[in-house]
């Protein structure tokens, strides 16, 4: 919860107040500045602190367009309590429009980070210093990567029984099972103790409004569950949680042409999706291994076999 000193990056925000900060992220060899805007907003009245945050994969576009449209529609204004917000998280996969670090490292791979690291766990560690001790929430946004193509969901542990209330609250249409992964910002923020939710919709590389207003949405939703925006929760009654989910792979390669709507649910021995050869010898069929949600799609034009095609649910309840 804000007190009532509330002190970020070596500045006091004051009730009430709006602030644009930059953080220094690193000294580039042109001896230019690299800087991470942070936008706060706080609130006349006390309440929690919740960081919103994209493009911690740089070229996870439609995440960076999510707390764009939240800002721009004010909605990061809370009634209580402070929002921040940090629209591009990784500036140098944002420039270079690529996952990674320049280091080549997966920023979310390197969490909690050190002082004298690599360049990605420099940052990793600047901000487990400094700004994730004081939030209590966070909503990260990604999309996936690789040409793969997600259908608007959440990920938490559905063990924790605060984390899978603040899925639901969210309204996804899928909320996904997924376990902690080493030395992610997720992990190392719930060692801290604090509430982290991922959001994973669309493409790298790609604006997908259903799935920007999708991402607005459950911000919205979760800011009204925290009493920091007025109103009632709307999100849907029920999403479909899956507990268990798997990758179909390509069975061989080729041509790869999906039969099927990301997001559609296929019953058992269906046909999914068809590899072809390029010189018109054969055409193989992808078939759905049992009655399941299509949450994941491989958009590439052309697969290995063994590639990952289609994201599908085993259990869900
Ligand atoms: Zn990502």
């Amino acid at each position: 919860m804000s007190d009532k000193t509330f002190r970020i990056l070596g500045r006091e925000i004051k009730k009430g107040e709006s602030v644009v900060m930059e953080i220094e992220v690193a000294k580039l060899h042109t001896r230019n500045k690299l800087t991470m805007p942070v936008i706060i907003e706080r609130a006349t009245r006390e309440g929690p602190v919740l960081l919103l945050m994209g493009g911690v994969h740089g070229d996870e576009t439609n995440g960076v367009a999510i707390v764009r449209d939240i800002i721009r529609k004010g909605y990061n204004k809370p009634k209580s309590g402070i929002v921040i917000c940090i629209p591009v998280f990784n500036v140098f996969g944002y420039l270079n429009q690529q996952r990674e670090f320049p280091d080549g490292r997966d920023l979310n791979r390197v969490f909690p980070g050190t002082a004298k690291g690599s360049l990605a766990s420099q940052f990793a560690y600047k901000f487990t210093k400094e700004i994730a001790p004081l939030v209590d929430y966070i909503l990260d946004f990604h999309t996936g990567g690789a040409g793969r193509e997600n259908y608007p969901n959440v990920r938490c542990v559905f063990q924790e029984e605060k984390s899978l209330e603040m899925a639901r609250v969210f309204g996804a249409p899928f909320v996904v099972n997924s376990s902690y992964i080493a030395k992610s910002i997720r992990e190392a923020v719930h060692k801290m103790g604090k509430h982290l939710l991922l959001f994973e919709g669309g493409k790298s590389l790609a604006l997908d409004p259903f799935v920007i207003n999708c991402g607005v949405e459950g911000a919205l939703n979760f800011m009204r569950y925290l009493k920091m925006k007025d109103g009632k929760v709307k999100s849907k009654p029920d999403p479909v949680l899956i507990k268990k989910s798997k990758w179909i792979r390509a069975p061989h390669a080729g041509l790869f042409l999906s039969l099927v709507k990301n997001g559609s649910w296929v019953k058992h021995k269906s046909v999914i999706g068809i590899i072809s050869d390029p010189y018109g010898e054969f055409e193989k069929k992808v078939i759905a291994p049992f009655d399941c949600h299509i949450f994941g799609l491989n958009t590439a034009p052309i697969v290995n076999k063994g590639d990952a095609i289609f994201h599908v649910s085993m259990e869900v309840s």
